[in-house]
C-alpha cells in the first residue's frame, strides 16, 4: 500500500459505538447488548432514537440517542463518522423488509466503507467483532487520501 495514498485514524481502546436495529431486529440487539454488557460498559455508546431508548430501558447502559432512523438518525450517525466521532457500528438491519428510509441505510453503510469503520450487520459478525483482540487495543483504520483526487479535479476545473 502506498503510504500517502491513505490517512490513518486511530480507533482508541475506548470505542465510540453506534447501535442501530430495525424494528424486527430490536429484541435481538437488546439481547446481544445485555450479553455483552460487561464489555460494552467500557465504551461510549450511542444509537438511533428508538433503539437507544430500548437499550437504556433494558440494560441500564448509558446510550446517547440521536433522532429515530426514519427521521434522519442514520444520517446523523453517518455525519459523526465523517467528523471522526463514531468509529464502530453495530447495525442489525432487516434484509426481509423495505424501510421508508432505505436510502439512508445505504448511505450509512457506504460511509462506513469509505471511512474503514468496523460494522456488524448481524449477530455473528457482532460476536466476532466484540471478541476481537482489537477491542482492547488501539487500531489504525485507513482512509483513502482524497486530497490528491481533489487537487487533480481542481486543476482540471480551473
Ligand atoms: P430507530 O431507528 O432506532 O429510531 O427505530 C433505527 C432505524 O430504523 O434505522
Amino acid at each position: 500500500m502506498v503510504q500517502d495514498d491513505y490517512i490513518n485514524f486511530t480507533i482508541g481502546k475506548q470505542k465510540h459505538i453506534a447501535l442501530i436495529a430495525h424494528d424486527t431486529k430490536k429484541h435481538e440487539l437488546v439481547e446481544w447488548v445485555e450479553e455483552n454488557k460487561e464489555i460494552l460498559k467500557g465504551h461510549f455508546l450511542c444509537g438511533t432514537g428508538t433503539t437507544a431508548r430500548l437499550i437504556v430501558d433494558h440494560t441500564g447502559l448509558p446510550v446517547k440517542a440521536y433522532n429515530s432512523g426514519p427521521l434522519g438518525g442514520d444520517q446523523q450517525i453517518g455525519s459523526r463518522i465523517v467528523e471522526g466521532n463514531i468509529d464502530f457500528v453495530i447495525f442489525f438491519w432487516d434484509p426481509l423488509e423495505a424501510q421508508p428510509h432505505d436510502p439512508d441505510v445505504k448511505a450509512l453503510l457506504r460511509i462506513c466503507a469509505v471511512y474503514d469503520i468496523p460494522v456488524a450487520n448481524n449477530r455473528a459478525t457482532a460476536d466476532f467483532l466484540i471478541t476481537s483482540k482489537f477491542m482492547n487495543e488501539d487500531y489504525e483504520r485507513k482512509v483513502l487520501n482524497y486530497n490528491k483526487v481533489i487537487h487533480k479535479r481542481l486543476e482540471e476545473l480551473r
